[in-house]
């Protein structure tokens, strides 16, 4: 009992109960998929906050920021305590917040744009562009390899060099030149006064590093660390919160080993191995339980991991009665009849009274959606997806973006040449005319916002751009009223008024639906009063990291999920199917070729992740052949982590049409 009345002993197991009452000091959780991991801490942000910790003083870190707004509604229903001043968040959206205060002591400005991985490729294209490398003889990487190599150098600690080396040897040849665009792209983006996502983890460490005072100061606000996930988080964010807890605050973290899915982007699960090694007097916890699935689906899934040499052995008992019901093995003739079966089997447990939001159907990369996506469609059946394009990620949607983005930082020359590119008669060389005139004006640096329609008629556009050119003036006069920043939404309205509407009209036959989008999008600025606030949460919302489609009202109810297993990480829905189960698709056919077992084992966890996602109910299908492969048909195998868990442990279900071999060239 507690002196908000809750019920710690009734309401946790003991290893959950030890975790989260444990004196202040280091603590680890290291337990299984479904064990109450995200619960515990969850309880244990309530017990700190009954123990009378000011939530302040309290730091919650979660893998998606929708999973930290459902953890502190949660503990808001727990205790009766004020949460409002917690700070939660994915690592990204705390870096983003500690360096909107501070941007100006690493040479930034509070207003400093989001890069997207888009935008970083404009801006990287631009920098190799100046640069006159000679890329016809040799093969230069592409501006996206460029950004996923760089990226590597942010969140692995390892150098440039190394990366090249180890990850991307067909390069090696550029290496040179390779650090010179690096260098580039580094000071682009302090000019342009714009970060891209891994700055804002690598510039908040470096701020608190270089800044004893700031460091101090945070020390002292978090004095209670916790995160969830703890086994994907990289060097970086491991620094960072090493660092912050160096002042002496408790940390918890939690996490699963046998979940470790993003070493792709340089994630290391040695963190969470070595974590009670870099924590003196660190408390380790083991939950044995699970809570969340029926001992059919645990039992498979524990078999399945078992294949799995490089882990911690732990396996863990159901503590929910058996169903009755085996996890269906369901091979089909093809992709189209496995989204037949998937929908026909949706509607049938629909009918048995499951509501669809119980329902999910989760796959390894987002192409293999597609065929699901139409059929449940064509059927009526109404689906959210969170993988994929995003809402915030639409063309349209960045369009506009770009004009409040330029409104708020004149240095955004990524955002200044988006605009200017949708006007008629400006291409790539127009825009960059456009932008040395801009610069010449000096605005992009000066205090005060600039009269802009006047600033703007001094430009010699192109004949056939010059009344869309004036109009960019008035919108932009629109957007800072008095020089002050009008209401996000009030914004986006200015731009779609002023002239997307037309712009969408001569552009796109599907203009009715991009308006739409923007109308959401209108809604949603709706919550925000701050335009800056506003940028910043749509760069946070498109960022790889599982948030939903649609607006914060969009509520997910009556619809099924569709999610690609990264990010269905730390969820649970009563019926899961998980697609797409053959060899090749997954696992991938990039690490069967590779032969490395490290690869290999990061995909057979990533299968772990998608079946313990399941409570009472799993699907594992696989289409037999594949008609879309450029050699014509396809015969696949079943997928090999198939083949780890006893037969016995599943029901094969017989569906459609029986296989035919004929025609049917056979790839073995
Ligand atoms: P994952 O590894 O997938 O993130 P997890 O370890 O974080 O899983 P939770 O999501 O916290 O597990 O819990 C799984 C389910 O079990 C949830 O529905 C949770 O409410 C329930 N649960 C956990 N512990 C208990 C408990 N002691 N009593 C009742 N239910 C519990
Ligand atoms: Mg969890």
């Amino acid at each position: 009992a507690s002196s908000s009345g809750i019920d710690y002993r009734a309401e946790l197991n003991d290893e959950q109960f030890g975790a989260v009452t444990s004196p202040p000091g280091p603590t680890l959780v290291i337990a299984g998929a479904g064990s109450g991991k995200t619960r515990t801490l969850t309880y244990r942000v309530a017990y700190l906050l009954d123990q009378g910790v000011d939530a302040r003083n309290i730091l919650l870190l979660t893998f998606t920021n929708k999973a930290a707004r459902e953890m502190t509604e949660r503990v808001r229903t727990l205790v009766p305590h004020d949460v409002s001043a917690l700070w939660s968040g994915t690592f990204h959206s705390i870096g983003n917040r500690i360096l909107r205060r501070h941007a100006e002591d690493l040479g930034f400005t509070k207003a400093f744009s989001i890069l997207d991985r888009d935008d970083q490729k404009s801006l990287l294209s631009s920098v190799i562009g100046a640069l006159d490398i000679d890329t016809k003889s040799r093969r230069f990487p592409k501006a996206d390899v460029l950004a996923s190599m760089f990226s590597l150098v942010e969140n692995t600690g390892e150098s440039l060099e190394e990366v090249i080396m180890h990850r991307y040897p067909y390069f090696d040849d550029w290496q040179e030149e390779i650090e010179k665009v690096h260098k580039g792209y580094v000071k682009r983006k302090l000019e342009t006064n714009s970060m891209d996502f891994d700055d804002l983890l690598v510039l908040t460490l470096r701020l608190l590093k270089e800044n004893e005072d700031l460091l101090k100061l945070y020390q002292k606000r978090f004095r209670h660390i916790l995160v969830d996930e703890y086994q994907d988080t990289n060097s970086v964010q491991t620094e960072l919160i090493d660092l912050l807890v160096a002042g002496g605050s408790s940390v918890m973290a939690v996490g699963d080993d046998a979940q470790s899915i993003y070493s792709w982007r340089g994630a290391d699960m040695g963190n969470i191995l070595s974590f009670p090694k870099r924590h003196a007097g660190c408390k380790v916890f083991k939950i044995e339980t699970n809570y969340r699935s029926v001992p059919e689906i645990l039992d498979l899934s524990n078999a399945a991991i078992k294949a799995n040499l490089e882990r911690f052995d732990k396996d863990l008992r159901s503590s929910r009665e058996a169903l009755g019901v085996k996890p269906a093995l369901v091979p089909l003739q093809d992709p189209s009849l496995q989204s037949q079966f998937i929908s026909q089997r949706i509607l049938e447990l629909r009918d048995e009274g499951i509501p669809l939001e119980e329902m999910a159907v989760l796959y390894r990369a987002h192409f293999q959606s597609l065929e699901v996506q139409m059929e449940l469609t064509s059927r009526g059946i109404p689906f959210s997806i969170t993988s994929g394009l995003r809402f915030f990620e639409q063309a349209h949607i960045k369009d506009i973006a770009s004009f409040l983005r330029f409104a708020t930082n004149r240095r955004d020359e990524t955002s200044f040449k988006r605009i200017v590119l949708l006007l008629p008669g400006i291409g790539a060389k127009g825009a960059d005319k456009m932008w040395a005139q801009w610069l010449k004006t000096g605005w992009a640096v000066k205090e005060d916002t600039p009269p802009w329609s006047e600033v703007l008629s001094t430009f010699k556009p192109p004949k056939k751009a010059e009344t869309h050119w004036k109009q960019l003036g008035y919108i932009f006069d629109e957007l800072t009223p008095n020089g002050e920043f009008a209401k996000p939404s009030d914004m986006v309205y200015s731009v779609l008024e002023g002239m997307y509407d037309d712009y969408l009209c001569a552009s796109y036959d599907n203009a009715e639906n991009r308006r739409n989008d923007i109308e959401q999008l209108m809604s949603y600025g709706m919550n925000f009063d701050d335009v800056l606030e506003f940028l910043a949460q749509l760069s946070l919302l498109s960022s790889a990291d599982g948030e939903p489609t649609g607006d914060k009202s969009e509520r997910d109810d009556e619809k099924v999920t569709l999610s690609s297993i990264h990010q269905a990480k730390g969820l649970e829905w009563k019926v899961v199917f998980v697609i797409w189960l053959a060899d090749g698709q997954f696992p991938n056919g990039r690490v069967i070729e590779a032969e490395d077992d490290a690869m290999m084992e990061e995909e057979r966890r990533l299968f772990y992740v998608a079946i313990t996602r399941a409570k009472d109910e799993l699907y594992m299908s696989y289409p037999l052949i594949n008609p879309k492969s450029y050699t014509g048909d396809v015969i696949q195998r079943p997928s090999r982590f198939l083949d780890d868990f006893p037969k016995a442990l599943v029901e094969e279900w017989q569906v459609g049409p029986s296989w035919d071999h004929e025609g049917v060239d056979e790839p073995f």
